[in-house]
């Protein structure tokens, strides 16, 4: 199995090439073509199978393929979140997503707790497409009305257990209620080492006819 074969665009190829990636792991085989055709995806993937790239590559794709919806131009509203639970990955997620699209242009940021909001405040009003972010401090910048998440065309959840683990289903529920529904297009890719209940319950409210995987 290659990358080539998954369907990626030869900027993708091109870049993960160079960072030594000659062929794709078991998650992101199962999970590319799957979030490439635009389904939901309820991931079973522990850290260290390479799920990052395999959100992150389609999310990517994604973004430097289709064009913003016509109603959505104006001020540039990010089109991609990936949530988080914790700053140190956040910020490893972000900087393998920079990597990845090193040969596109993807304005992208990340805003996490325990940092001044200075930077993030200037991020922001500049315009991103993507945003990388812990629950907490999405939620202190929705509160300011720094961030404005109508526009999201593409939710991750990445080790959505350990979000919830941490408290932040409250925080996980008050974003969801301000994105696009399932039902407007938006597509919603989860990732988690487990698969408890409230996650089950999660998926089964804000996410349409989920394709589960596993590795
Ligand atoms: P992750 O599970 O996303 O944290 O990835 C674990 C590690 O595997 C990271 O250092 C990635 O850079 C690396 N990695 C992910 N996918 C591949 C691949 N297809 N080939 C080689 N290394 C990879």
């Amino acid at each position: 199995m290659s990358f080539e074969s998954l369907g990626l665009v030869p900027a993708l190829l091109r870049a993960l090439d160079e960072q030594g990636y000659t062929q794709p792991t078991p998650i992101q085989t199962q999970s590319i073509p799957l979030a490439l055709d635009g389904h939901d995806l309820l991931a079973g993937a522990q850290t260290g199978t390479g799920k990052t790239a395999a959100f992150g590559l389609p999310l990517i794709q994604h973004l430097a393929t289709s064009a913003q919806e016509v109603s959505q131009r104006g001020p540039r509203k990010p089109r991609a979140l990936v949530l988080a639970p914790t700053r140190e990955l956040a910020v490893q997620v972000h900087e393998s997503i920079r990597g990845y699209s090193k040969y596109l242009r993807i304005p992208s940021t990340t805003i996490y707790g325990g940092a001044g909001m200075g930077p993030q405040l200037d991020a922001l009003r500049r315009g991103v497409d993507l945003l990388v972010a812990t629950p907490g401090r999405l939620i202190d910048h929705m509160d300011r009305r720094s961030v404005d998440l109508s526009g999201i065309e593409i939710l991750v959840l990445d080790e959505a257990d350990r979000m919830l683990d941490m408290g932040f289903l409250p925080a996980i529920k008050r974003i969801l209620a301000k994105l696009p529904k399932p039902s407007a297009g938006r597509q919603t890719l989860l990732f988690s080492a487990t698969f408890e209940e409230s996650i089950k319950q999660l998926a089964m409210e804000f996410m349409h006819e989920p394709q589960q995987i596993q590795v």
